[in-house]
C-alpha cells in the first residue's frame, strides 16, 4: 500500500519544483528569434542575471547544465598550462577543477574537509607562499551541494585580496544564486556561474556565467577559448550571437517568468524564506540526531547550508531504504548521498520553489519512514519545525 497520490514533492538538490507559472510560461509557440521580442527578453535577461549575481559586468547564458557554465566559466579565462587552487569542502568545487585538468590547466586542490567550510586563513597563507604567483584562478562553490556547505565567499574574497595575490577568483552559486545573497562585486568576484534549475526554478538546460574587468582582461590573452563558450563571439552585434545559435526560446519564457517571480516576493524576502526554511529542517534534524543514527554533515552550526542538509546515517543503517519508501510510499523524493558519501548519507533540499507546507510534509514523511523502517531517532523532530515556524514567523 502507499499514500502517494498527488503531486510528488522533489526534496532532491535539484532539479527543483517548478511553479506551475513557470511551467505555463512554455506552453506556447517559439517566437521569431530576430524579434524585437526576442532581442528585449535577452536584454532583460542579462540585465536581472546580472542583478542577480550583484554585478555591473555582463552576463552570457549557454544552452547548458552546471558542467557547461564550469567549462564555460574555465576555457574563456585559463591558458594551457596555467595553475587553477581548488578550495575543497565537499565535491563540487573539486569536480571543477577536475574539469580543468581536463582541459589542460595543472591543478592544485587546497585539502579541505567534508564536514566544514574552507577556512579563508588557509587560503591566504597558500597564497602568500605562491611568491611567483604561478597559481592563475581560484575555484569555490558557495555551497557545495554534496556536504552541505555553505562557504563564506566574502570572507575568502578578503583574504585573497589580503595576499595581494593576483589570480582570478572563481565562484560557483548553482546552489545558492536566488536563496541567499550573493554580491560579486562587492565581494571581488571575477568570475561567478550558476545554472537554471536549482534556485531559479527553471528546468535545466540554462548556464549563467558573470565575468569582471579584470577576467575580461585575462580573457583577451587566454588560449583555452572555445567558439561556443567565447564570451567575444557572443559580443557581436547580430543577436543570434549571444546564444552562438538558436536561442532556447522556450528556457527563456521559463526562467523569465521564474526571475518574475523571484522579484515580485523580493529578493530580500526569498532569501529570509529560504532561511526559515533551512532552519526548521535542522530543528528536524537536531531532533532526530538524539537517536545516535542520524546526525548533520556538517559540524559547525555556522557552516550549514539555507538550501540544503545533508544528513548523515550511521552504524549500518541504510539512507537508500530510507530514501525509497520516501518516494514509493509518499511521493517525497530525497536527495541522495554522492561522492564521500555515497550510502552514507541522504540530503534534503530546501531551495527555490518551497513553502511551509512542502518543507513540513517533508520532513513529516521522513519520520513516517524513520519509523517504518524502525530507524532509531529522536521524537519529536518535525515538532520542533513547526514550532520554531510558529515562533519566526511572526503574525
Ligand atoms: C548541481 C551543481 C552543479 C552541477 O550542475 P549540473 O547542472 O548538474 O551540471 C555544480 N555546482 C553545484 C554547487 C551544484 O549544486
Amino acid at each position: 500500500m502507499t499514500v502517494r497520490a498527488g503531486r510528488e514533492i522533489l526534496a532532491l538538490p535539484g532539479p527543483t519544483n517548478m511553479p506551475d507559472e513557470v511551467l505555463q510560461a512554455m506552453h506556447r509557440p517559439a517566437l521569431d528569434i530576430y524579434s524585437r521580442e526576442m532581442i528585449d527578453l535577452t536584454d532583460g535577461l542579462h540585465r536581472d542575471l546580472s542583478n542577480l549575481f550583484a554585478t555591473r559586468n555582463k552576463s552570457y547564458i549557454y544552452i547548458s547544465n552546471g558542467h557547461g557554465a564550469w567549462e564555460g566559466a574555465l576555457s574563456n579565462v585559463l591558458s594551457r598550462g596555467d595553475k587553477v587552487l581548488v578550495l575543497e569542502s565537499g565535491r563540487f568545487a573539486v569536480s571543477w577543477g577536475n574539469a580543468a585538468r581536463l582541459m589542460g590547466a595543472a591543478v592544485e586542490v587546497l585539502k579541505g574537509d567534508w564536514r566544514r567550510a574552507v577556512r579563508p586563513d588557509e587560503v591566504e597563507a597558500r597564497l602568500r607562499q605562491d611568491r611567483a604567483h604561478e597559481i592563475k584562478a581560484i575555484l569555490v562553490a558557495q555551497v557545495d551541494t554534496a556536504s552541505g556547505v555553505v562557504n563564506d565567499i566574502e570572507e575568502i574574497g578578503k583574504a585573497i585580496r589580503a595576499s595581494g595575490h593576483p589570480a582570478l577568483y572563481m565562484v560557483d552559486a548553482v546552489a545558492s544564486l536566488g536563496c541567499m545573497p550573493f554580491k560579486m562585486d562587492q565581494w571581488g568576484i571575477d568570475v561567478a556561474m550558476s545554472g537554471s534549475q536549482k534556485g531559479l526554478m527553471t528546468p535545466p538546460g540554462l548556464g549563467f556565467v558573470a565575468a569582471s574587468d579584470r577576467a575580461q582582461a585575462v580573457h583577451r590573452h587566454a588560449d583555452m577559448r572555445m567558439p561556443y563558450w567565447d564570451w567575444t563571439e557572443r559580443e557581436g552585434t547580430e543577436h543570434y550571437r549571444r546564444y552562438a545559435g538558436t536561442a532556447p526560446v522556450h528556457l527563456l519564457f521559463a526562467l523569465r517568468k521564474a526571475i518574475d517571480m523571484l522579484l515580485d516576493e523580493g529578493l530580500e524576502h526569498v532569501f529570509l524564506r529560504h532561511r526559515l526554511l533551512g532552519e526548521a529542517v535542522r530543528r528536524a534534524v537536531a531532533v532526530w540526531a538524539e537517536g545516535q543514527v542520524l546526525g548533520f554533515n556538517i559540524d559547525e552550526v555556522c557552516e550549514r547550508s539555507d538550501t540544503v542538509t545533508t544528513v548523515t546515517v550511521a552504524h549500518g543503517h541504510d539512507p537508500g531504504r530510507l530514501q525509497r519508501y520516501c518516494t514509493e510510499k509518499c511521493g517525497v523524493v530525497l536527495g541522495t548521498g554522492i561522492g564521500d558519501l555515497q550510502g552514507k548519507a541522504f540530503r534534503i533540499a530546501h531551495m527555490g520553489h518551497v513553502n511551509a507546507a512542502m518543507i513540513l510534509g517533508t520532513l513529516g514523511v521522513v519520520e513516517v519512514g524513520l519509523n517504518a523502517l524502525q530507524v532509531p531517532h529522536g521524537k519529536g523532530g518535525l515538532e520542533a519545525a513547526v514550532s520554531y515556524l510558529g515562533e519566526s514567523v511572526s503574525a
